[in-house]
């Protein structure tokens, strides 16, 4: 769609919009000033529309070098009096924690709007996290939207509730919102806030703490007032119900239509929970004022079900709270309508053994057969690099230049981002991945214990700024002889090729800060930066560094194939096999395996390159051993 429309003050405007850009819309209503984030799935979009709407609307939006620059930068201009929005994955408030944990005890001046956009199932990620538990951890205001015109609207209220409370709120949504596509109905612009001002005539620290910490809980206890106010929670009964189904943020639509699948609009009572800290205790007893059974529907944890279980005890009598925890719906991964149907029906025959369910209703046996069936027919893909892409060249050289030089145990660290495909065949190189920047502090100290070893750290770029300068500057500092190879394709690759401090095409000249500059900063005393698709010369700068007993780095270089526009070049050549040279001895499948290298036709299992998928990096040549892989000038485009 074009996003131009949600920029315009055109209130009742309907739109299509995703989840994602209907929060930054909420943030344009209530008139942002200042937004920042850091890239990651499933939340990139809400500062990609802001970024795109900011110089439009006279804001400022920018992308931050990791989630704790974002949030402390959000703070500032929060000091400031100005509207401010932090934005990141669920993962990324991990790395911003400590800085809420503290501002959390701050009175803040400029609303202050923290999104988390959880990933049920980590369908991008690592891990499923529940940031519900980040509100009541701090102690802070919560709310979570249903759909898009709650995103909307909570996003825009967000700020309000936040200037009132004076202290920041934290919007969560989830994958399954942020990327759902739907019809929007556009709210009225607000003007702007309060031009940004710094009052230098108070202190803005939590320093001594325990004033503020009593204060944190008073403000809390008034936040439950102020959010009640907005009526973001909804009881649908009459009030004679026996059976409750409760359902948090986005799992509300689930509940829905289970419901209605069913046929039980009439006999269960429906409660949509969008306030997520501090829980609303009022609406939540007035469900479990008179029903037996409770089903809770949320996504990745039972934040809301151990809530509701605690407030059942203050009812004289026994209330049955069904949900994750209980084991009425899948303990881990993503809610889904199925598991509701099925629970929910057998919450209708626990309480009503009598009564009739509908069995077509249901989902259906064979239906779930034949989709595990249909499932095992799907031929496996192997995920892989893209064709052309760098990575594959830097992993295939190190293959080589480990074997060269006799290296055969190795320690192969990885990290966040594209390259972490390194675990995958052909290469099936890389061994540990745990977190944002983490190879660095890794390697260091397997290197240290097993100092008979090579260790070798992958990084990308836009992991090395996020979180993998303080753990190189520690190599550096003990001299440990690991070797960092800075995978660089000048952007955050994996989210979308958003600019970073190294994106040499996407920035400013003067504005780029180097990888290979910091690192000779930092003391690293061997530093080569090196084309990635020169794979000759990767080799062996590799080999150097590798028999090296002091800290190295390769930077291994090339702008990603997927860059917008592909700035760093034309595809000039397409590659081709010499069917009379190829003995079909799949080397270049086996060893570097572009998606590009499909069976030839002729049927003698030879390898042909498909020109449609081939972009023409030149780098596969070196691969084959008979020399079959040749490259054809292209024309060049009218
Ligand atoms: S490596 Fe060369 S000879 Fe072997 S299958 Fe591939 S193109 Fe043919
Ligand atoms: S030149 Fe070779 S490696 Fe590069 S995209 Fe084409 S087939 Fe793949």
């Amino acid at each position: 769609m074009d996003r131009g429309l949600l920029f315009r003050d055109a209130p009742g405007t309907r739109v299509l919009a995703l989840g994602n850009e209907a929060i930054a819309r909420g943030a344009i209503e209530a008139g942002v000033q200042f937004a920042t984030g850091y890239p990651g799935t499933p939340s990139t979009e809400i500062m990609e529309t802001l970024i795109e709407a900011a110089p439009e609307l006279g804001f400022v939006a920018y992308w931050s070098v990791n989630e704790k620059v974002a949030f402390d930068a959000a703070t500032g201009a929060s000091f400031s009096r100005a509207r401010s929005m932090a934005i990141m994955k669920h993962v990324g408030l991990n790395v911003a924690a400590d800085s809420l944990q503290q501002l959390k005890l701050i009175d803040i001046a400029g609303g202050f709007v923290v999104v988390s956009v959880d990933d049920p199932s980590g369908l991008s990620s690592n891990n499923e996290q529940d940031n519900r538990w980040y509100a009541k951890f701090a102690g802070l205001p919560a709310i979570e939207p249903a759909d898009l015109s709650e995103a909307r609207e909570m996003a825009k209220r967000a700020f309000e509730i936040s200037e009132e409370l004076r202290m920041p709120v934290i919007l969560r949504s989830v994958t399954r919102l942020g990327h759902m596509t739907g019809d929007l109905e556009l709210g009225k612009m607000e003007p702007k806030g309060q031009d940004p001002s710094f009052d230098s005539s108070r202190q803005w620290t939590p320093f001594p703490c325990l004033e503020p910490e009593g204060r944190l809980r008073e403000k809390l206890r008034h936040a439950g007032e102020v959010l009640e106010r907005y009526q973001f929670d909804e009881y649908q009964g009459k009030g004679s119900e026996k059976i409750g189904v409760v359902g948090a943020g986005f799992a509300f639509n689930y509940v829905q239509e289970a419901v209605d699948m069913l046929g039980l609009r009439e006999e269960v009572a429906l409660l949509k929970i969008s306030t997520v800290n501090p829980l609303p205790s009022r609406i939540i007893h007035r469900l479990l004022n008179h029903v037996n059974r409770v089903l809770v529907v949320e996504d990745v944890t039972p934040f809301l079900e151990e809530a509701v279980k605690a407030e059942a005890q203050e009812i004289d009598r026994p209330i049955y709270i069904h949900g994750r925890k209980s084991g009425a719906l899948p303990e881990v991964g993503e809610t889904i309508l199925d598991d509701v149907v099925l629970a929910l029906a057998d919450m209708v025959r626990r309480e009503s053994p009598h009564r009739e369910v509908p069995s077509d209703a249901l989902p259906q046996r064979e239906r779930m057969e034949l989709s595990a069936a249909t499932q095992k027919l799907i031929p496996r893909r192997q995920i892989g690099f893209c064709a052309g892409c760098s990575h594959r060249a830097t992993y295939y050289a190190l293959t080589k230049a480990l074997k060269n030089v006799g290296i055969e145990d190795p320690i192969v660290v990885g990290d966040i981002g594209c390259y972490t495909l390194g675990f995958y065949p052909p290469f099936s190189i890389l061994q540990t991945m745990t977190s944002m920047g983490a190879s660095m502090g890794t390697s260091n100290a397997l290197a240290q214990l097993n100092p008979s070893r090579k260790v070798i750290a992958f990084i990308g770029d836009s992991t090395f700024y996020h979180a993998g300068m303080p753990g190189l500057l520690q190599i550096a500092h003990q001299q440990r002889p690991v070797l960092v190879v800075a995978m660089d394709n000048s952007v955050t690759g994996s989210t979308g090729q958003q600019p970073h401090p190294g994106s040499w095409q996407l920035s400013d000249e003067r504005t780029v800060i180097p990888i290979e500059d910091i690192a000779r900063a930092f003391g690293i005393p061997h530093v080569r930066v090196v084309r990635s698709l020169q794979i000759r010369r990767l080799i062996k700068e590799l080999e150097e560094a590798l028999v090296l007993d002091v800290p190295a780095m390769i930077v291994s270089r090339q702008a990603c194939v997927l860059e917008p526009g592909e700035r760093w070049r034309e595809r000039t050549v397409v590659a081709k096999v010499d069917a009379a040279k190829c003995d079909g001895c799949l080397v270049c499948v086996e060893e570097y395996g572009c998606p590009a290298f499909v069976a030839s036709e002729d049927g003698e299992g030879k390898i042909a390159i498909d020109p449609l998928l081939c972009n023409g990096c030149a780098s596969c040549r070196v691969v084959c051993p008979q020399g079959a892989i040749y490259l054809e000038r292209l024309e060049p485009r009218k």
